[in-house]
């Protein structure tokens, strides 16, 4: 990010303020920060889900803009994974999985079933392939959700409070196939709150207030000292 700047047209609302952000290959970055900061906005203008006004934004050499077969390129390096698990209802699992590999990347059938099931293993629910998202539970359905993402084999990971619709029960399981992509040296960019999330995997904490990132730091630092007092007013509230 390059002095990224974004405002809704609409209302004048000024979402991200002079944005300047960089991520290492491999590195694992959580996110943070009260409700209407800008973090949702932030990490969606990465896979062009949303615009962006001023500066520039740069995935592996691309530029994110107007150009389409940019955002196309740039799309198929960058998975995400929402709050709600945003899978078909009417597809099952495997169909889930083999949708956008087969009609976006055209990639043959078998092949597609092939890659499908060895993502399904990795989260651990190869044997829920033929059933319906809603025959299982909310954190069954997340771990489809990332091993659909993970079926075009992404270079950047973008994580949306994966956790956050989940019950308490379910939470450590999303987290536990997490923490497992971490191994393999994927980019991975987390909105979260779940400190235990952060203090295992992440290189970087990153928090923001009102459309800036206020503090940046390692996430001992920045638990256990935060500097910017609009931090340490957050983390007062959610320890
Ligand atoms: P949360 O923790 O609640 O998910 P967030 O940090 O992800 O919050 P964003 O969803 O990025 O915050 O929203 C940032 C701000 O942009 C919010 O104040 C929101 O009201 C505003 N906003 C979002 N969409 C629009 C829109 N279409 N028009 C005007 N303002 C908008
Ligand atoms: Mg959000």
């Amino acid at each position: 990010f390059e002095n990224v700047n974004k405002w809704y047209p609409s209302n004048g609302y000024h979402v991200l303020r002079d944005i300047n952000l960089s991520f290492a290959k491999g590195e694992k970055v959580v996110i943070c920060g009260p409700s209407g900061s800008g973090k949702s906005t932030l990490i969606r203008c990465i896979n062009a889900l949303e615009e962006y006004q001023e500066g520039k934004i740069i995935v592996d050499g691309t530029v994110v803009g107007d150009d389409v077969k940019g955002v196309d390129r740039v799309r198929r390096e960058v998975g995400m994974v929402f709050q709600q698990f945003n899978l078909f209802p009417h597809l099952t699992v495997l169909e889930n999985l083999i949708l956008s590999p087969t009609w976006v990347a055209k990639m043959p059938r078998n092949e597609a079933i092939e890659k499908a099931m060895a993502q399904l293993e990795r989260v651990r629910i190869a044997e829920h392939a033929d059933k319906y998202p809603l025959q299982l539970s909310g954190g069954q359905q997340q771990r489809v959700a990332i091993a659909r993402s993970l079926c075009l084999t992404p270079k950047i990971m973008l994580f949306d409070e994966p956790t956050s619709a989940l019950d308490p029960e379910m939470i450590k399981e999303v987290l536990d196939v997490m923490i497992g992509l971490t191994d393999q040296g994927m980019t991975m960019l987390c909105v979260t709150h779940e400190m235990g999330f952060a203090k295992a995997v992440a290189d970087r904490v990153i928090f923001m207030d009102q459309g800036q990132v206020v503090e940046q730091n390692t996430p001992e630092e920045f638990f256990n000292n935060p500097q910017n007092e609009r931090s340490q007013d957050f983390l007062s509230k959610i320890l």
